[in-house]
């Protein structure tokens, strides 16, 4: 039987899909400009490596009001058509990419497709969450009883409902009011007939930036995508903070009770692109630089280093530069993979990660290689890719890991693996080089990778300055659903 090529909706999952943490959503809003449904269908294409599996744009316009579209797969794919582009007029609109966090996981159902839209007393709102609301169920079970009828299985209609409880006069306090019951992680975009809303969470762990173009604002979760649409880098907006955005400027408030922000670290390792500026510092320069730091502190005597492409490439460049070990692409990625998959039969699936991946045999023969990767999850393809490098001829195989052991989950809006089959979970460093059979595994150092970020002096354990609860298993904010659902947290040491 011949293969079948799938695309768009019903994407099946290969192996090498399921050893990386996932990326959470995007998120982009634009008022002031002509077509601003155009700008953010750009500015989403930018944020797609923050969720393929969907993507949503609400637009307003003066004389049609609000207008919706939503759609399974990528946005180049739906976004690009002119007559339904035609469908979405005006000077304001906001959109979603998305990657199942919470609700329908790992297969998007249209009903949590985001933007999600409200009808107020006093206009209609629609919102787009990047995050996780870590108390949703809660909420969800309280807000039900007291006679809410939800349309979605995503946690982020909490917010629609709550408020559509609030007694506030208008959307952005009804905005506030709402959340202020909201646990966890979110960063929010959000638009009524004539503002653009912006909020991040108290403690800022999901990104969100400010860009101006032309006669209008911008609202982004990665500085990228304000570059592909010719936008101005204006600022972050604020942990804590509300702006609210009319053609007339940006109104700025605090409406939480102030904390020390916690930054997600996981975003310097992985999840934004290089070419984004977070905190100031470039993703690419940071990338670099933890490869410098692991080169320092996991030398090894090797003829190369190899980078996993393609996130593992800055950390490999910056191993090679500090240790002075030649680099080199050792691993070629099929570009041309994307998210159009042949349809896993058996035969295909044991193909695994040769489909996206292959060894530069020429280049491996006979040489002790260093492979630099982002991150070990479960393992999976990092044993699949020393064996590729190991038939390849290779000498000896030395894995260096750009982060920490992952070894708890995330519940701020990364899809992690239930605890125990998260590699680090269950094994030492030492017997993890033994389970992936390789010649040394080292991970770079929690201290480490905060020197990498900018902080000089390491990881401030009594007041760490970013969320490494993947690492540490320190938790933030407290994931009050999952520990009702059993989940234990670290024991006090
Ligand atoms: S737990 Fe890890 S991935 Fe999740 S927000 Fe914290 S640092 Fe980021």
């Amino acid at each position: 039987m011949s293969p079948q090529i799938t695309s768009g909706k019903d994407l099946p999952q290969l192996p090498w899909d399921d050893d990386k943490l996932k990326e959470e959503c995007g998120i982009f809003g634009v008022v002031g400009v002509t077509d601003a449904a155009s700008f953010v269908a750009l500015g989403l294409h930018a944020l797609q490596h923050r969720g393929q599996e969907a993507g949503g744009i609400v637009s307003h316009d003066p004389a049609q009001g609000f207008n919706s579209a939503r759609r399974m797969g990528y946005v180049r794919d739906n976004f690009t058509s002119a007559s339904l582009m035609d469908t979405l007029p005006g000077p304001l609109a906001i959109g979603h990419v998305r990657y199942s966090t919470a609700g329908s996981k790992g297969q998007t159902a249209m009903r949590d497709v985001q933007p999600f839209f409200g009808e107020f007393a006093m206009g209609g709102a629609a919102m787009a969450h990047n995050g996780n609301i870590t108390n949703a169920d809660a909420l969800r079970k309280e807000l039900i009883e007291r006679g809410a009828i939800f349309q979605s299985s995503s946690d982020s209609e909490c917010i629609i409902h709550l408020m559509a409880r609030s007694l506030q006069r208008n959307i952005p306090d009804r905005m506030e009011d709402a959340l202020r019951r909201v646990e966890g992680a979110f960063s929010v975009v959000a638009m009524t007939e004539t503002q653009l809303i912006g909020v991040r969470d108290p403690l800022g762990v999901r990104p969100l930036v400010l860009g101006k173009v032309a006669d209008g604002w911008v609202l982004s979760s990665e500085t990228c995508a304000l570059d592909i649409i010719g936008a101005e880098f204006v600022r972050e907006v604020e942990p804590g903070e509300m702006v609210v955005i009319t053609e007339k400027g940006v109104d700025s408030r605090f409406p939480f009770r102030p904390q020390s922000p916690r930054f997600c670290i996981f975003e310097h390792v992985y999840f934004s692109r290089p070419d984004s500026i977070i905190g100031g510092r470039s993703v690419y320069e940071t990338r670099r630089q933890i490869g410098v730091e692991l080169a320092r502190e996991a030398p090894v005597d090797a003829d190369l280093v190899c980078p996993v492409p393609d996130s593992g490439t800055p950390a490999a460049i910056g191993f090679s530069q500090e240790s002075g070990i030649p680099y080199a692409m050792g691993i070629i990625r099929n570009q041309y993979m994307g998210r159009t998959f042949i349809e896993p039969t058996e035969q295909i699936r044991n193909m695994g990660v040769r489909l996206k991946l292959n060894v530069n045999r020429a280049l491996i023969k006979g040489k002790r290689v260093i492979l630099v990767d982002d991150s070990v999850v479960r393992g999976t393809t990092s044993r699949k890719i020393k064996e590729m490098i190991l038939d390849a001829g290779a000498a000896e195989v030395h894995f260096r890991i750009a982060s920490p052991p992952t070894a708890w989950p995330c519940f701020y809006g990364v899809d992690t693996p239930q605890r125990e089959k998260l590699l680090a979970a269950t094994m030492s460093e030492d017997e993890m080089c033994a389970h992936l059979a390789v010649d040394s595994l080292k991970f770079i150092s929690l201290d480490g990778l905060y020197r990498a970020v900018g902080a000089v002096e390491g990881r401030d354990a009594n007041c760490p300055q970013y969320c490494d609860a993947c690492f540490s298993g320190e938790y933030p904010v407290a994931p009050s659903d999952m520990i009702n659902k059993g989940f234990e947290l670290k024991a006090a040491e």
